[in-house]
């Protein structure tokens, strides 16, 4: 009897996972299956640019069929349920059993969970993490006559955790080049105490943030919107008003995660084993990607180091041998600082963000917390290497593992 390997999400973590499992499962022994709601293929770091007229959104959409190989079945449908005991997943019009499951839905956004937002949301409050948003968002900028543009963040964790100081960088570059930058107060609200997570790289951020003449409010934790008198207010009563508001709102799991009891809590994200992959509770399922709960960025970058992991562990377990624990939360990631600029962070569960060269030690070409050229360069070539390497499930000259080569430590 053949064996079904089911994936959920034919985004970028479960797109790679299937592509690279197809070359390493045996046809005859394995089908796989791989389920999403649409054919439409986001290149998500590509959002960013939209707002700012830099990509048109057809130069980042593909159909999801172009890079899932022949030999898998795709079948597009919205995921239900999955039943663990029966090992079955259920979509709106069919029904998959399963031996292995991968779950990889990512996150989906939530601004319904914040008091008023949804009475602004799309006229005063945009956001550029769908693709609808950056598009409208994109509409509110050119038209954007001067005024307090606001960037607020909900709540952690969300995806891309760079992506909105990326876009206040860029927002002042964008004012600065249309001439009209003494006109716009950009402000960076967040939760966090600081510009970012880990202390260098929050340094480094906040010596941006201050040289662009960026404000920044710390530990503003949002309660509510009042979209009609253009406010937001934070659970201790501070408010703070705007013209225009870029919201990063709460980032929640798939639903029928929580329907299935698969979500730890409502939130909806799968207890996953930091270094394996595994899904704690669950047998026989692996979780991928911005579904999980490991304690590291929310990126492209970790799924793929992630799924490198968990492919070798999934063989292993069909070969009866016993997982390894090799995975170290590496995370990197390119941000786009304006004016042809960008930085470079690569980090993991034990080391922050630190400064040095990379790949190659001492020769780069690109700059670790430093702004460089060719680091913008590095971030705009990645969209090929996205489409024609990373998805297709090709193995890319970077190790899964974060290396200290060409850091710089204290
Ligand atoms: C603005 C922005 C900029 C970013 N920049 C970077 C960057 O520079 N570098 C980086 O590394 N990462 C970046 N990211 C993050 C990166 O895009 C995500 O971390 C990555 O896409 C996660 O992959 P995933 O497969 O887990 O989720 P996704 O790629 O989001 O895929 C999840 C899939 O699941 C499907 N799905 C969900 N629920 C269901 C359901 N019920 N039924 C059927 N299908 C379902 C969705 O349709 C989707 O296709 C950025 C993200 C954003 C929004």
């Amino acid at each position: 009897m053949g064996k079904n390997l089911v994936i959920l999400g034919a985004g970028c973590a479960g797109t790679m996972v299937a592509n690279k499992l197809r070359k390493r499962l045996h046809r005859d022994e394995w089908t796989i299956t791989i389920i999403d709601k649409d054919d439409r293929h986001v290149y998500q770091p590509g959002l960013l640019f939209i707002p700012f007229g830099i990509y048109q959104p057809e130069e980042i959409v593909r159909s999801r069929s172009e890079f899932i190989a022949r030999d898998i079945r795709f079948v597009i449908d919205e995921i239900n349920h999955v039943d663990t005991e029966k090992q079955r997943v259920e979509t709106m019009a069919g029904s998959y059993p399963y031996d292995q499951l991968i779950v990889a839905t990512g996150v989906e956004l939530a601004p319904g969970e914040i008091p008023g937002l949804m009475e602004g949301w799309q006229k005063v409050a945009f956001d550029f993490y769908t693709l609808p948003g950056a598009i409208n968002l994109h509409k509110a900028m050119r038209t954007f006559k001067g005024g307090k543009l606001v960037l607020n963040i909900a709540e952690f964790p969300f995806k891309c955790p760079v992506a909105p100081l990326e876009f206040v960088y860029m927002a002042d570059a964008y004012f600065t080049e249309r001439g009209m930058r003494d006109a716009v107060e950009i402000h960076f609200v967040t939760p966090l105490p600081g510009a970012f997570t880990k202390p260098k790289a929050s340094a480094f951020f906040s010596r941006l943030i201050a040289d662009k003449d960026i404000k920044i409010t710390a530990s503003f934790d949002l309660a509510e919107v009042d979209c009609a008198g253009r406010k937001i207010i934070s659970a201790g009563g501070k408010s703070m008003d705007f013209d225009l508001l870029v919201s990063i709102p709460p980032n929640v799991g798939a639903r029928y995660l929580v329907r299935s009891n698969i979500a730890m809590d409502e939130i909806g994200y799968v207890k996953t084993n930091k270094h394996t992959l595994e899904a704690e509770h669950h047998q026989n399922m692996w979780v991928l990607g911005d579904a999980t709960t490991l304690p590291t960025s929310k990126a492209g970058s970790v799924a793929h180091f992630s799924a490198e992991i968990m492919v070798e562990n999934f063989m292993r377990v069909l070969h009866g041998e016993a997982v390894r624990p090799d995975f170290d939360g590496h995370s990197n990631c390119f941000i786009e600082t304006g004016f042809g600029k960008a930085a470079l962070i690569d980090f993991n569960y034990d080391y922050e963000p630190l400064p040095g060269k990379f790949p190659l030690p001492g020769l780069g070409p690109f700059s670790l917390l430093g702004e460089s050229k060719a680091n913008h360069w590095g971030k705009m070539m990645f969209k090929w290497v996205y489409w024609n390497k990373l998805v297709t499930g090709e193995e890319l000259p970077l190790e899964a593992q974060m290396s200290l080569a060409g850091k710089i430590q204290d």
